[in-house]
């Protein structure tokens, strides 16, 4: 091991090679803004050597509450870059658990993009009353729109007038240790309390090498960022697309026309997003067919086959993939086997419907009984828990020693994913193990449930969770949001039962359907079935 052989795994090396080798090609366009590979760099180093003239030390953290813009992205280097641990927030979050993400990481600087500072102004409020002192609260610097600048301050200074200031040509920090942490990353509490989950600079760069090449991405790919960058830094292709020199086309909300504009305008050739998204683009969608191939990531919540159908006949060239905050992002990959291109597009949507297999930092991905760590066997029915491990699993949650000892045991780590090992190795999830109905001694996937009412036509959106029951002990009571265009069809309770009954074993029939104008979803768009739990639990039934 000497200099020359030995540098720690960082993802920032991307960057650093990207200047060099994409120098001239795009990197980031955001509006009419647009800028090449040399000049994020230099941005980035800007970036890194104000951060260190404010003070920023090894391992502070530095906060940033911001939508996908060129500034969010350059942090995922300039903070690394100065030695610090990159807390990207949820902006769907509200102020108050803004609040706590703060306090509990200990945030050094608040970076807040224009649109956001009533809500950072309100948190810090919240933080102010529950430290008592002022002494505590980070240094706020707010990031005011680049294409358009709105003159909207928190504090005195302003992200772009920092970079101005700052010298390009400061040396470096050098990474000794690529076991450093270099993101500090909140779940988003569907099951229980945020936790901060912290990756290090080695397990960021494998997982990024890994997806590149799982999701086959080429040299100098159109990204679009429909997915926000906080999620788990974009599942890794924020320094993916520096690794690669990809184009960033950066959108502040990810809706129908922006997507479809951007798509169009840019010919963007790959995107990620949760399955919600593509309810939205299939409603906007007017049955158009795209100008060329879009290849789309999606994970996050379990997507229905029949959605996965509908947007392969779009155009969009689909994978599916599971993973969580944990993992760095995705963990499995349904990667397509080509045996499959003779099946008909309904088993193909199926078999696309799996979460998959291991990511390769994985160096396993299993599911076992829990209570005897034996692997269940490959017969797409027996259930039991998922478990992982590789070097894309996190260092541990931040500050929080007996919830990191009860996720990580015998060696790997436990995901609380109910699921099943088909015979050919792919895993498929059947549920979170809150979220399994017991009825009668029978487990029932709520998620199976859930796919068999999605294939009514009129239904949009579904949720399914246990309803207490006076002989079953619990059974499964539908929440369904009905498409937009049969809202006034008055379609019933019965219709949605008997569709049902045909096509699923009787004793998994919802024995209560509940319409809603919207399900109840948390700062990542999931379902918070809990609040579900809660309504069902105040049913009567017959
Ligand atoms: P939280 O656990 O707070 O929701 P995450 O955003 O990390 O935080 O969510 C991870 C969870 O999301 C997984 O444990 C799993 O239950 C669910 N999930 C992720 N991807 C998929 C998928 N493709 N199919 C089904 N469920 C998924």
């Amino acid at each position: 091991k000497c200099d020359a052989n030995y540098v720690p795994l960082s993802p920032v090396n991307f960057l650093l090679r990207a200047a060099g080798v994409y120098s001239g090609r795009t990197s980031i366009i955001y509006k009419r803004v647009q800028f090449t590979w040399d000049q994020t760099y230099v941005r980035c180093r800007r970036l890194s050597s104000a951060l260190l003239s404010l003070g920023i030390q090894k391992n502070d953290v530095v906060s940033v509450l911001a939508p996908n813009t060129p500034a969010i992205y350059e942090m995922h280097f300039g903070v690394p870059m100065a030695g610090g641990v990159l807390n990207t927030i949820n902006t769907r979050l509200d102020a108050g658990n803004i609040a706590t993400i703060l306090k509990h990481s200990g945030a050094k600087i608040f970076f807040v993009d224009y649109e956001y500072v009533p809500l950072a102004k309100e948190a810090l409020k919240i933080l102010i009353n529950n430290t008592n002192s002022s002494s505590a609260l980070p240094l706020v610097i707010v990031i005011d729109d680049l294409d358009t600048p709105t003159g909207i301050r928190l504090g005195e200074l302003e992200y772009e007038c920092l970079l101005a200031g700052a010298d390009p040509n400061i040396e470096l920090k050098e990474l000794k240790d690529e076991w450093d942490p270099i993101a500090l990353n909140y779940t988003s509490g569907t099951t229980s309390a945020p936790k901060g989950v912290v990756y290090s600079h080695r397990g960021a760069y494998l997982s990024t090498m890994s997806l590149l090449l799982q999701w086959e991405v080429g040299s100098e790919p159109v990204y679009l960022w429909a997915l926000p960058m906080f999620h788990c830094n974009g599942w890794t292709f924020t320094w993916g697309m520096a690794a690669r020199g990809g184009a960033n086309v950066c959108i502040r909300s990810p809706t129908t026309t922006e997507i479809y504009k951007a798509i169009s305008d840019h010919k963007v050739t790959h995107f990620c997003c949760a399955p919600v998204v593509f309810n939205i683009l299939l409603e906007g969608s007017y049955n158009r067919r795209l100008p060329h191939k879009v290849n789309v990531l999606t994970g996050g919540a379990p997507p229905p086959a029949t959605v996965l159908q509908s947007m392969q006949q779009l155009g969009f060239h689909v994978t599916h993939a599971y993973g969580m905050t944990e993992a760095t992002g995705p963990a499995l990959v349904c990667e397509w086997r080509q045996e499959w291109d003779q099946l008909s597009p309904d088993v193909q949507s199926k078999l696309k419907a799996r979460q998959g297999i291991s990511v390769l930092t994985l160096a396993g991905a299993d599911v076992v009984d829990k209570k005897t760590m034996k692997s269940v066997p490959r017969d797409g029915a027996s259930l039991g828990e998922i478990v992982l491990r590789g070097s894309s699993i996190m260092k541990g949650y931040f500050k929080n020693v007996k919830d990191t000892k009860e996720a990580f045991k015998d060696g790997w780590f436990f995901t609380g994913d109910v699921g099943v090992v088909h015979p050919d190795g792919y895993i498929e999830i059947k549920d979170r193990s809150k979220d399994v109905i017991i009825s009668g001694g029978e487990n029932i996937s709520s998620v199976e449930v859930e796919s068999v009412v999605y294939r009514h036509p009129a239904v949009a959106e579904v949720a399914v969770v246990a309803m207490p029951h006076s002989l079953w002990g619990e059974t499964p009571c539908a929440f369904v949001v009905l498409k937009k265009a049969v809202r006034d069809k008055n379609i019933k309770e019965d219709e949605i039962l008997r569709h049902c009954k045909m096509n699923m074993a009787g004793f998994m029939v919802p024995k209560k359907v509940v319409f809603m104008e919207e399900l109840p979803k948390n700062g990542n768009g999931k379902v918070v079935k809990a609040q579900l739990r809660e309504m069902a639990r105040r049913i009567k039934i017959p």
